[in-house]
């Protein structure tokens, strides 16, 4: 769920110019890797213009900027790296 995140637009003021990936129709999840991650989903294709979602967590305040292109290959969701809950070693239980 993407209750505790602010999502704010950055918009860039220009169409996309490039064509989109038609390997990814239906958008592509940006993963990092890095646990723990707070799963966010994010306005797929709600803007025209490129820009930036810049994405929040109100709780760890972590936070990240995902480019947009307003186009079908766009990211839908991303895992944000986490900042509570985090171990000495980073290590998390799957
Ligand atoms: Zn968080």
């Amino acid at each position: 769920m993407s209750d505790h995140f602010t999502i704010t637009w950055i918009d860039k003021g220009q169409p996309p110019r490039v064509a989109s990936d038609p390997s990814h129709p239906d958008g592509v999840h940006i993963d990092s890797g890095r646990r723990p991650a707070c799963r966010v989903e994010l306005p797929y294709m709600t803007q025209t213009n490129i820009g930036l979602w810049l994405v929040q967590c109100d709780k760890c305040r972590t936070n990240m900027m995902i480019t947009m292109a307003s186009r079908p290959d766009d990211p839908v969701s991303v895992m944000l790296p986490c900042k509570i809950n985090q171990t000495p070693t980073g290590k998390t239980k799957q």
